[in-house]
C-alpha cells in the first residue's frame, strides 16, 4: 500500500490504472491510500526514503509480489495478480537498457517460456520529444472531431502520445499516417538508441521496431519495450519497461536517471512451456515378502548416494509391481526376488532396452552410478 498521491504523480492521473482501477481508501483523517497496481512507484519511493543514491552508484534492484487492479475479471486478468519488477538505476548509459533487455530475453529462456517477441521504441528526451508532440497535436488537430474516440479527443491537448497506442479501431488507421518520432530525435537520442540497436544485433537479438509503443508521460524518456507472445491465440504482452530519466526527480528525489520492467507471473505460467516430469533412476521390485527389510535397506543406501527412486511397499503379484515399475517412468528396475535374496544380489534391468544383469548387493551403487553416467 502506498500513498495515492504516489501513483497519481508516477503513473499519471490521466491513466485508466489511476483513474479506474486503483483499490483506494481514505482514512479518518483524510489521507488516502492505493493498494499498488504496479512496483516501480514504491521502490522509486523506497530509493528516494533510503537516499539509495548517496550510497550506491547503480543500483539493481528487483521485487516480486501480489498488485491489484479494479478491472472486469476475465479469462486472464485477475484483480490480484503478480509481477516480477526490476529496476536498474543511477545510469545513462545505453548498455543499462540492452542489459536489462538481454537479462529479460535470458530469464525468458531460462524458464521455457518460447514464442516472444521484443518490440522497441524510443520516446526521445526533454530537448526532441516537444517537437514530436507538437507535430502530433498539430496533426491529429486536423482530423474531425467525430474520426477519434472521445478518450483521444481529449487526449490531444493533455496527452497526445497517447493516442498513438489507442486500441479503437478508428483512431488506429489515422496513428497510422501520423508523425513517427523516430524522425524527431535529437543526436544524442539518436545515438543512444543505435547503441542499444547495435549491441541486440550483436547477440542475435531480433526486435521489431514499433512507433506507437508508447508511455505517456513526461519522464518516460528513451528506450521503451515490451516482449510479446506470439504463440498461439492473441498477441499478448508478457513484459514491459522502458527508461524513466525523470521520474525520480519528478517524485521529489535526486536527478538520478533509470531503467526497468514488469513481467506478469500468471501470463509466464501459461506460457511455461510442460517439461517432461524428471525421470527417477530406479524402482525396487519387491517379488518376495522376506526381501523387504533388505530392499529397505538397499534403498537408503541408494539415495544416500544421490540416486533416486522407490520401492513397491507391500506384496503384490509380479504383474503388479512391474505395472508399478513401468508407471513411475524409473531409468532401471531393480528385481529383488527369493533367487536374488538368496544369493545377495540384485537384477538390474533397463527399462528402456530390457537387457538385463545381476549384479552383487554390495557393488548396486556403484554400477547404477556408471549406468547411468553412461546414460
Ligand atoms: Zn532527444
Ligand atoms: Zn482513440
Amino acid at each position: 500500500m502506498e500513498r495515492t498521491e504516489l501513483f497519481k504523480r508516477s503513473i499519471g492521473e490521466d491513466t485508466d490504472v489511476v483513474h479506474k482501477e486503483m483499490y483506494t481508501l481514505t482514512t479518518e483523517s483524510g489521507k488516502s491510500y492505493s493498494l499498488r497496481p504496479e512496483a516501480t512507484a514504491g521502490v522509486m519511493r523506497a530509493y528516494i526514503e533510503k537516499a539509495l543514491n548517496a550510497s550506491t552508484q547503480v543500483a539493481r534492484l528487483f521485487t516480486t509480489g501480489p498488485m491489484f487492479r479494479h478491472e472486469r475479471p476475465q479469462k486472464g486478468r485477475l484483480r490480484q495478480f503478480h509481477q516480477i519488477n526490476c529496476e536498474c538505476i543511477g545510469s545513462q548509459s545505453p548498455y543499462a537498457d540492452a542489459d536489462m533487455i538481454c537479462m529479460l530475453l535470458h530469464f525468458l529462456r531460462a524458464i521455457n517460456v518460447r514464442d516472444v517477441a521484443l518490440e522497441l521504441n524510443s520516446l526521445g528526451c526533454a530537448e526532441c520529444r516537444p517537437k514530436f508532440t507538437s507535430a502530433l497535436k498539430d496533426y491529429f488537430s486536423h482530423i474531425a472531431s467525430d474520426e477519434l474516440c472521445e478518450d483521444c479527443r481529449r487526449r490531444i491537448t493533455s496527452n497526445p502520445l497517447r493516442v498513438l497506442d489507442c486500441k479503437n479501431e478508428r483512431c488506429k488507421a489515422h496513428v497510422a499516417k501520423a508523425p513517427v518520432i523516430a524522425d524527431f530525435l535529437c543526436q544524442a537520442c539518436t545515438d543512444h538508441f543505435s547503441v542499444v540497436t547495435e549491441t541486440l544485433k550483436a547477440e542475435n537479438i531480433a526486435y521489431h521496431q514499433n512507433p506507437n509503443l508508447v508511455r505517456g508521460l513526461d519522464y518516460y524518456t528513451r528506450t521503451t519495450f515490451e516482449v510479446v507472445s506470439t504463440g498461439i491465440g492473441s498477441q499478448s504482452a508478457v513484459a514491459g519497461g522502458g527508461r524513466y530519466d525523470g521520474l525520480i526527480k519528478a517524485l521529489g528525489g535526486p536527478d538520478v536517471p533509470g531503467i526497468g520492467f514488469a513481467c506478469g507471473m500468471e501470463r509466464l505460467a501459461m506460457l511455461m512451456e510442460k517439461k517432461e516430469p524428471p525421470r527417477p533412476d530406479f524402482f525396487m521390485a519387491v517379488l518376495e515378502p522376506d526381501a523387504f527389510p533388505r530392499a529397505f535397506a538397499l534403498i537408503q543406501e541408494l539415495r544416500t548416494n544421490g540416486l533416486k527412486g522407490c520401492m513397491n511397499l507391500q506384496p503384490q503379484s509380479v504383474k503388479s509391481v512391474f505395472r508399478q515399475a513401468d508407471k513411475s517412468l524409473a531409468t532401471y528396475c531393480l528385481i529383488l526376488g527369493s533367487d536374488e535374496l538368496a544369493q545377495n544380489a540384485v537384477t538390474v534391468k533397463s527399462m528402456s532396452t530390457s537387457s538385463q544383469t545381476t549384479i552383487a548387493q554390495d557393488a548396486l551403487v556403484q554400477h547404477l552410478q556408471e549406468a547411468l553416467k553412461k546414460g
